[in-house]
């Protein structure tokens, strides 16, 4: 190659590369400048069928291609996995067998030698039939140590504390300020920061409804339930089966549950409800613990739990005649599970967040250590699956928090509060099952979404 023609090359392959802007996302292991783009890193669910990628080689002064192909150069042992349509642009993976990495380098010739212009990294995990999400709404760090302090003695000691995988969840709103539950959850349900407010439309923007998870599984033949501790109507479910520009359109988001999203199994505080109107869309409703224990629940597919005439009541005050969060978590499970297509199941400790808001330490932690419960009875259901997704976590926090010394096991620990508001301080995940590695470290509240939805959809 005459030097002058591998000046107009480079040049050209400068020009290309800011056409292409930033161009190379995955890993670069070139011993040239790279000069040809392999295409975005991707996690993809096991699949037998083609993979397409989408790459792009570089070309020369005449707006040839440049020689290249694409090798598999890593895949996990065992796999059968081939690369095809290696000397195109689009070269398709076919045969992901095995969930780990699969690595595809893009090899460039100038004519005398080859060099790895670029790497994809595919990385392939398995779909989970089943995602339970359980959120604690308010439940920052400090909210889940005092409540081991109180419940064991010792911080760290809740069991969902044992999980595998951890992390810490930006939990900022549309405009990047203090979120309220309507956008915190609309972040874990659409993938969509939102407006304080706003259930699930895309507000800021254009207003247009957002597809939920929950709505999501439904589509796809799987089974869904929203539990909480607050009325079925309020943010945090609100949410997941719902849509509507605000929160307080209560009655609406009750009538898009009736019409439109049909959640299987509705639990939780009665108001704004009634049973008629639920008995006239297919739901048994029950009304107290009594009657939803005397379910027979193999062949229950639709119930609404209507428990009191609001929220209901905190657990330091005792619960009467309805069911614990815990029990009402476990009928959901006992009904859902009979769907052969799996389900999506979200649980909300809603009431951790009221007893922040009037810095309510013993109700906060009576909330919390039956959340806690709650989400060992999950662990016990899933134990020995390998199909489930479970994530607990929080949606903010509230009345800033901070334990000043641990009193021992039953006795409240020293604390403060700084606040009656909610705050902007990072709140912990912590996930168990499938894909559960996707959601360690640093995250935001809409990862929370694009895991359960990679993990449901396999996209
Ligand atoms: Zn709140």
């Amino acid at each position: 190659m005459k030097t002058n023609t591998l000046l107009k090359k480079i040049i050209s392959i400068i020009f290309f590369m800011t056409l292409l802007g930033s161009c190379s996302s995955g890993g670069t292991n070139s011993n040239v400048a790279p000069f040809a783009d392999a295409g975005v890193d991707q996690v993809v669910t096991l699949k037998t069928a083609l993979i397409p990628l989408d790459g792009r080689a570089s070309r020369d002064d005449d707006g040839d291609d440049l020689s290249f192909r694409w090798e598999l150069t890593s895949k996990p042992p065992g796999s059968s996995a081939v690369l095809t349509n290696i000397s195109t642009s689009t070269p398709s993976l076919s045969v992901v067998d095995f969930a780990g990495v699969y690595s595809l380098s893009l090899i460039v010739n100038d004519g005398m030698n080859d060099s790895v212009a670029d790497t994809a990294i595919i990385t392939a995990v398995q779909n989970a039939k089943n995602i339970i999400l359980l959120i604690g709404d308010g439940m920052g760090y400090e909210q889940v140590r005092a409540a081991g302090m109180y419940a064991n003695g010792t911080a760290g000691t809740l069991p969902f504390e044992r999980f595998l995988f951890q992390g810490s969840v930006s939990t900022s709103n549309a405009s990047d300020e203090l979120t309220d539950s309507a956008a915190a959850a609309t972040a874990m349900a659409t993938g969509f920061k939102v407006d304080n407010g706003v259930i699930s439309q895309q507000i800021p923007g254009d207003a247009s409804d957002l597809e939920t998870i929950l709505e999501t599984a439904k589509r796809l033949g799987a089974s869904a339930g929203l539990v909480t501790t607050t009325i079925i109507s309020h943010a945090t479910p609100a949410a997941f089966g719902a849509h509507e520009p605000s929160r307080n359109n209560f009655h609406e988001i009750i009538a898009d549950y009736l019409a439109n999203s049909q959640p299987n199994v509705l639990l939780g505080g009665a108001q704004f409800v009634d049973p008629v109107s639920a008995e006239n869309a297919g739901y048994t409703v029950v009304e107290d613990y009594d009657s939803l224990i005397a379910l027979n629940t193999d062949y229950e597919n639709k119930i609404w739990g209507q428990f009191g005439e609001t929220q209901m009541p905190y657990e330091w005050d005792g619960v009467g005649i309805f069911p614990h969060l815990s029990e009402s978590a476990e009928t959901a499970l006992a009904i859902l599970d009979n769907y052969q297509n799996g389900f999506f199941l979200m649980v909300e400790g809603g009431r951790i967040d009221h007893a922040g808001h009037v810095n309510d330490l013993q109700r906060n932690i009576f909330e919390t250590v039956e959340f806690a419960n709650t989400a060992k009875m999950v662990m016990n259901w899933a134990e020995n699956r390998v199909d489930t997704l479970v994530i607990v976590t929080a949606d903010h926090e509230t009345g800033g928090l901070q334990i000043i010394a641990n009193n021992g096991q039953g006795n409240f620990p020293e604390v403060t509060w700084s606040t009656l508001e909610h705050t902007d301080i990072k709140v912990p995940i912590f996930t168990w099952g499938v894909n559960a590695h996707l959601l360690k470290g640093s995250v935001e509240n809409t990862d929370i979404y694009r895991v359960m939805r990679s993990a449901l959809t396999g996209n």
